[in-house]
């Protein structure tokens, strides 16, 4: 029999109402075995999570401020829960615990991850699973840093022999039993790992929306929603700023070439996105799966008549980047130039006594800094393989008068990365979007 992970965020276990189309979800399809629950998310904009909650009344404590207030807030949004689900759960034993450990030593990570603990105990009773503390699973070092292959062993021996389950999200623990988080969002993670460790048919990642859009929704409206997209080109989309999935959560299941699928919780016939290593043949109707990008950013354009010819020049201009532990997010060498773009708060810091460096060290004909620039990246590995859809993406931004200060495209052809004026990012992303909207 096939078996899915499926994984439920935080505005997915949000409400009694939201467990509600959990358990439907969930006793809709027998391979969902193994479930993974977030903390209870926003039930509206306004909301606070309880995770935000949790880091409040742990600062409070630690601060030897009053917490209760915090810890009531908390408490209601599971009472809420409870009562509405009609389940029987030891709630108010909990709270004191945590009250309790808040009053004697507080702990950070401890503290953030009851909101995981609690939820998916609630879960696991109202599925009528058996609940997995990962406490027993996820295992980290003493300085916090997950240990990968221990975490596969211990959970493929947590979770294969049970017949269904529900793990929490988002924590886990070091030897001596000390709690340790991944970051925000971490549940994500978690899923993944479950997902690695009993090599699931499919990873699903239930959340608010149905998948990745091809553009940002806020710029372009209803934009397309993204079938397929390959794990290398959902790195780039969330290197660009699409966040879906945390970034952490890719690497387990990929190395095992188990797809995740991104569902709507709220729209649960909707097919969403699968994240897949090999795009299905005939499947991708879109070969460029999206525009993405990103504001802040300045250029630094060295040029030097004959540097092709001059070996070590890039490098030394690399070099002084380097010493100072400045990333640079894409380098260009032309004939006689060198271009180097580099996020803007990045760079202020050190803007004077680079130059001067790069001035003595490579004495260039010319030293250019352009700011406020954003780049934009066309993504999708089979669209931007054909010059047809370059040309189209190119003949967009001149459509609408678009200086174009980068053009980027490597042999890999993942993508074309494209700098333009940050005041008119939007504009040059919805003229894209609307080329590739065609193709
Ligand atoms: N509850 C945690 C957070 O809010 C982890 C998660 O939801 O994945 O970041």
């Amino acid at each position: 029999m096939k078996t899915t992970v499926a994984k439920f965020g935080g505005t997915s276990l949000a409400s009694a109402a939201q467990f509600r189309k959990v358990k439907a979800i969930v006793m809709g399809d027998p391979a969902r075995r193994i479930v993974v629950a977030s903390a209870p998310g926003k039930r509206f904009p306004e909301d606070v999570k309880v995770t935000d909650l949790l880091l409040k009344c742990y600062g409070e404590a630690a601060g030897g401020h009053p917490f209760e207030a915090t810890l009531e807030a908390v408490h209601r949004r599971f009472r809420e829960i409870v009562a509405e689900l009609g389940i029987d759960f030891p709630l108010e034993a909990e709270i004191a615990a945590l009250r309790d450990s808040l009053q004697r030593e507080p702990e950070r990570n401890y503290v953030l991850s009851r909101g995981e603990y609690l939820n998916s105990r609630i879960l696991a009773a109202y599925l009528g699973f058996t609940f997995v503390d990962p406490e027993w699973c996820v295992c980290f070092d003493a300085a916090g840093k997950l240990d990968a292959p221990m975490t596969k062993r211990t959970m493929s021996a947590a979770l294969r022999p049970l017949g269904n389950a529900v793990i929490a999200g988002f924590y886990g623990a070091d030897a001596t039993g000390r709690i340790h988080t991944f970051s925000r969002g971490g549940s994500d993670v978690t899923g993944s790992l479950a997902a690695a460790a009993i090599n699931a048919d499919l990873y699903e990642n239930w959340t608010d929306v149905s998948g990745l859009m091809a553009a940002d929704p806020h710029i372009v409206s209803a934009p397309k929603a993204v079938r397929y997209v390959s794990y290398r080109e959902l790195r780039t989309l969330s290197y660009m700023g699409a966040s879906v999935l945390h970034t952490d959560a890719v690497l387990p299941v990929a190395d095992l070439d188990i797809p995740i699928n991104i569902r709507n919780t709220d729209r649960p016939d909707d097919a969403g996105t699968t994240i897949v290593r090999k795009l299905p043949k005939g499947e991708t109707k879109y070969p460029i799966i999206g525009v993405a990008g990103r504001v802040g950013m300045s250029v630094i354009q060295v040029e030097k008549v004959m540097v092709s010819d001059e070996s070590g020049f890039t490098a030394i201009m690399l070099d002084i980047l380097k010493n100072r532990q400045i990333p640079f997010e894409q380098c260009l060498t032309g004939i006689d130039t060198v271009t180097v773009v580099i996020r803007s708060d990045v760079l202020a810091p050190y803007k004077e006594e680079l130059f001067a460096e790069i001035r003595g060290k490579l004495n260039p004909d010319y030293l250019g800094l352009t700011e406020h620039l954003s780049m934009i990246a066309v993504i999708g590995e089979r669209g931007t393989e054909s010059c047809d859809a370059n040309v189209r993406v190119l003949q967009a931004l001149a459509g609408v008068n678009m200086p174009i200060s980068t053009i980027n495209q490597g042999a890999g052809k993942l993508n074309l990365l494209v700098g333009v004026p940050e005041d008119r990012y939007e504009e040059a992303i919805r003229a894209i979007y609307a080329t590739i909207d065609e193709l």
